[in-house]
C-alpha cells in the first residue's frame, strides 16, 4: 500500500522520530521499486514537488499543525527528515537499489581460472626415459660442464693431435685461445664423453654412469641438425667385462625403450675411444621392421627395416692409460661405453620429420605433448 503522510497527534520525540523512520522506510522501499525513466520521474515529482509532495504535505501536516511548544523540536525532525529523504531521492536511478549490488556480487559456485600447467617437453620426456632405464640397472647419473677443454672433450679420449674432428667447422671454440697450448683450449664440448674422464679420476673402479647433456657443434641449423642437441652417454667399468655384457645390456634397454619385439643388430663401426666399435641398430618401431607401411616405403629407415640408434664399444686402452693413477689399469679392467642422441631418438619416436620445432618454442607443436 502507497504510503500515506498521517496527521500527528502526538508531538513527544519518541512519536516523531517513529513517524519519520516510517517514512524514510517508505521512500526507500519506493525507490527500489524504480524500473523505467517514466517511474523515476513519477517517484520524484510525488517525493519532492513544490505543490502536494510529500516534503511538502510533512511540512503543511506535521510542522505548521504543531502545537505551540512542539514547534522548536518538530521543525529540526522535519529538518532531519527532509535531508535523508533528498539525499535518498537523488541517488534513486532505473533498476532501483538493490542491483548495483546485484553487479558486484561473486558468484562462488563459478569454476577458477585454470592456469595451463605445462607438460614435458618431448626431449626431456625422452631423456628421462632412457636415464631411468639406466638407473633401474644400478647405474648412476653424472653430469660435467658444457665448456671444455682440448683436452678432456679429445686429448684423453684418444683423439689424435690433427683429428679432423678439432676442425673449425665441426667443432666452436671459445674466441681468443689461441696462445694457450692446445690441450687447454677452451671449446663448447660436442659430445657428453668428457664427463667419462672427468668421472674416472675422481671415482674408483667399479663404476657404472649414464651422462646425460647438452653439446654443441659447429652445424648450421636444418631439418636433422642443430647447433645444439642432446646426448645420453653411459659407460661400465670393471675386471672381465666382455663385449657380451655390452651386448645384453644395450639389448635389454632397446626392449624397455622400444617395446620387447624390437631386435637389435650391431655392426662394426669405428670410434677413436672404443675398440673394437660398433654402430647399434634396432628393428624399425614404426614399420616393425618390414620396410613399409601399407602401400608405402617407410621413411624414417628408408625402407630398410632397421634404424641407427646410437654408437658403442669396448673402452680403448689408450683412454685407461689417461686414469691409470686412479685405478685403471688397462691390464685389469675393462669396460664399455655407447651414446646415443636423446633428439634423434625424440623425433623418431614421435615421428616428428623437423628437429627445428623442438626448439622453436612454438605453443601449437609443444601442446601435442601436453
Ligand atoms: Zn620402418
Amino acid at each position: 500500500m502507497a504510503y500515506t503522510v498521517p496527521k500527528l497527534t502526538d508531538y513527544s520525540p519518541g512519536a516523531l522520530e517513529e513517524a519519520a523512520s516510517e517514512c524514510v522506510g517508505a521512500c526507500a522501499g519506493e525507490a527500489a521499486e524504480v524500473r523505467s525513466e517514466a517511474e523515476l520521474k513519477a517517484f520524484r515529482d510525488r517525493w519532492m514537488a513544490r505543490k502536494n509532495g510529500i516534503l511538502t504535505q510533512i511540512n503543511d501536516l506535521w510542522l505548521k499543525s504543531a502545537p505551540k511548544d512542539a514547534k522548536r523540536e518538530a521543525g529540526i525532525r522535519v529538518n532531519e527528515l527532509k535531508a535523508r529523504i533528498t539525499e535518498t531521492v537523488e541517488a534513486a536511478h532505473v533498476g532501483g537499489d538493490g542491483n548495483s549490488l546485484a553487479a558486484e556480487q561473486v558468484d562462488i559456485s563459478l569454476p577458477g581460472v585454470r592456469r595451463p600447467i605445462g607438460a614435458e617437453h618431448p626431449v626431456m620426456r625422452t631423456w628421462h626415459e632412457i636415464v631411468s632405464v639406466f638407473q633401474k640397472l644400478g647405474y648412476s647419473v653424472a653430469e660435467g660442464p658444457v665448456v671444455e677443454t682440448d683436452y678432456y672433450n679429445f686429448e684423453a679420449l684418444n683423439f689424435p693431435p690433427n683429428h679432423p674432428a678439432r676442425d673449425t667447422q665441426d667443432t666452436l671454440f671459445i674466441a681468443g685461445q689461441q696462445s694457450k697450448p692446445q690441450r687447454e683450449r677452451l671449446l663448447l664440448r660436442t659430445h657428453t664423453s668428457p664427463v667419462q674422464i672427468r668421472t674416472m679420476e675422481k671415482m674408483r673402479p667399479p663404476i657404472r654412469i649414464v651422462i646425460p647433456g647438452t653439446v654443441h657443434r659447429n652445424d648450421p641449423p636444418d631439418a636433422s641438425h642443430s647447433p645444439m642437441f642432446h646426448q645420453i652417454e653411459g659407460l661400465a667399468v670393471d675386471n672381465n667385462i666382455t663385449f657380451g655384457d655390452l651386448k645384453g645390456t644395450l639389448d635389454h634397454a632397446m626392449k624397455t625403450l622400444f617395446g620387447s619385439s624390437v631386435k637389435t643388430h650391431f655392426r662394426p663401426s669405428f670410434f677413436p675411444f672404443t675398440e673394437p666399435s660398433a654402430e647399434l641398430y634396432v628393428t624399425c618401431f614404426i614399420c616393425g621392421g618390414s620396410g613399409k607401411r601399407g602401400a608405402d616405403s617407410c621413411r624414417p629407415c628408408k625402407q630398410t627395416g632397421w634404424i641407427e640408434v646410437l654408437g658403442c664399444g669396448m673402452v680403448d686402452p689408450n683412454v685407461f692409460e689417461f686414469v691409470k693413477h686412479n685405478g685403471y689399469d688397462p691390464k685389469k679392467v675393462s669396460g664399455f661405453a655407447f651414446g646415443m642422441g636423446v633428439d634423434r631418438l625424440a623425433l623418431l619416436k614421435y615421428g616428428v620429420d623437423d628437429i627445428q620445432l623442438f626448439f622453436q618454442g612454438d605453443v601449437r607443436f609443444l601442446q601435442q605433448f601436453g
